[in-house]
């Protein structure tokens, strides 16, 4: 298997070859070079396989430069149930990804029981795995640099501790976290993990990285590398939970499901994308935003115009506050038939600040194929949301889940289940929560009193040298 850039100016590689970059050198994304199909007798083959050795099948599927044995350790270690033992109380421990059904036909499929308690840990876990064992094989290390609001941060940081050849240097907004999220990663007193808090907001946190990894030789002297939302990796993990979530959900593979992905940056929808693509029979991929709603925009309009940081909105559900999809472009490229010509005519608009307009072309034509509705949430639809599905179900969900049902519930058809992806446990945005229903959202006992455990984090200004100083002086 090789993959290709959406721009398409960058020579094919092999999976190990780009799993510890970013971007391709042209700008563009990863993605294979043609989607594997999965035929019945497979499907029918996997139907009951446990997580860990779905997820082999499907990753040798992608992954054709680490020898089988390996990549079945690497599963089995990255997918075990002692990693993601935080189910909800009265849930099913041995099942990674549990679905709990609301009502006949209305599911959500559980992704945020590993440690940091978002479904981030799902791709995260995976890459950290993958990164120590390419590291090793190769004799290198890599000092990975990133900006974070919150969930990406924590997840990174509890994928990478302790690994021997990687060092984390993580950028976060001083004070704007919510205090839970500040103890989850600050709290980390592994050698290897750097927090740093930036006197400033999420986008000057976010510009410093850019900054950084745009000055050739400091990256090159540092090997500084990346793990945000478009690695392809972490892409291709999140392609397993839909086939789980469709076996789950379902008796035979002659039937049909609905997903609902809470979206921010189109990764996890776009893995849905990929599932659909290689013939998982998925009728409708339904994508919920909340107020910041260029995607939903983009599925109703054709129109795709991304916005200024100034007009993104601060939300409750803060990890869908984008102002443009990074993965988008993966989406794009499959919708424009693979003409990377396109793609990069499209995004020479968006990079320069500017949108793109599909209205009466052949690709707005060709949309309705690959089966993707939409709509957007409110602040006061996910209150509502979360009481009622508290009161009717007894089930607590958090800000961006609450999206997704909100969501979920304007696209039913009867006779096709439908499963809304669950992002994150309620306690991460405990505020919320106690607005909704007036009471604290229960927390995994080890992780109770975690913000009076001592925390490791210098605070910084936003300046460039004062984070270069750091990587310098730690390697
Ligand atoms: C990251 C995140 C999202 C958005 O996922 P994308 O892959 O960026 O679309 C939604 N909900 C939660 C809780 C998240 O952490």
């Amino acid at each position: 298997m090789k993959y290709i850039s959406t721009r398409g100016g960058a020579a094919p590689q092999g999976f190990c070859d780009i799993l510890l970059g970013g971007l391709a050198p042209d700008g563009g994304l990863y993605l294979p070079e043609a989607y594997p199909r999965i035929g019945a007798a497979e499907l029918a083959e996997w139907r009951d396989l446990p997580y860990h050795a779905l997820a082999l099948k499907l990753l040798q599927k992608f992954v054709d430069d680490i020898p089988a044995c390996d990549l079945k350790a690497i599963c089995d270690r990255t997918y075990s149930a002692n990693v993601y033992r935080h189910c909800r109380p009265g849930g099913d421990a041995g099942d990674i990804t549990p679905l709990t059904t609301l009502e006949p036909g209305f599911h959500l499929l559980e992704l945020s029981n590993g440690p940091t308690l978002a479904f981030k840990d799902m791709a995260m876990q995976l890459l950290g795995h993958l990164f120590e064992y390419v590291l090793e094989k190769r004799g290198e290390s890599i000092n990975i640099l990133g900006a974070t609001s919150g969930d990406t941060g924590s997840a990174a940081e509890y994928a990478m501790r302790g690994k021997q050849r990687v060092k984390v240097f993580m950028l976060s907004p001083e004070g704007l976290m919510s205090p839970f999220q500040r103890a989850q990663m600050y709290s980390l007193q592994d050698p290897n993990i750097f927090n740093i808090a930036v006197r400033g907001m999420f986008d000057d946190a976010q510009d410093i990285v850019k900054a950084v990894s745009n000055d050739a030789a400091f990256k090159a002297k540092y090997r500084i590398g990346a793990v945000n939302s478009i690695n392809w990796a972490r892409v291709m993990a999140q392609v397993v939970y839909y086939f789980k979530g469709y076996f789950a959900a379902t008796t035979t593979n002659d039937q049909q499901v609905a997903f609902c992905v809470p979206s921010g940056n189109f990764g996890n929808i776009c893995a849905g994308h990929i599932a659909r693509m290689m013939g998982l029979p998925i009728a409708r991929l339904v994508l919920a935003t909340n107020e910041n709603d260029v995607l939903d925009e983009f599925f109703r309009s054709g129109v795709y115009r991304p916005r200024t940081t100034a007009e993104t909105r601060v939300t409750s559900s803060p990890s869908m506050d984008i102002s443009k999809a990074s993965n988008f472009e993966r989406f794009v490229f499959d919708l424009v038939g693979r003409d990377a010509a396109k793609v990069r005519e499209l995004w020479a608009q968006v990079d320069a600040g500017g949108s793109f307009d599909l209205r009466g072309t052949e690709y707005l034509e060709a949309l309705p194929a690959y089966g993707f509705a939409s709509g957007s949430s409110s602040h006061a639809h996910r209150l509502a949301t979360i009481r009622d599905v508290w009161t009717r179900y007894r089930v607590m969900i958090d800000t961006h889940t609450a999206d997704g049902v909100k969501v979920a519930r304007e696209h039913r058809t009867p006779g096709i289940p439908m499963i809304v992806l669950e992002t994150a446990q309620p306690v991460k945005f405990a505020e919320t929560i106690h607005e909704a229903l007036g009471c604290e959202p229960s927390r995994p006992k080890e992780l109770e009193g975690i913000e009076a455990l001592p925390q490791r984090v210098e605070v910084v200004d936003a300046s460039v040298d004062q984070v270069k100083a750091i990587i310098t002086r730690n390697c």
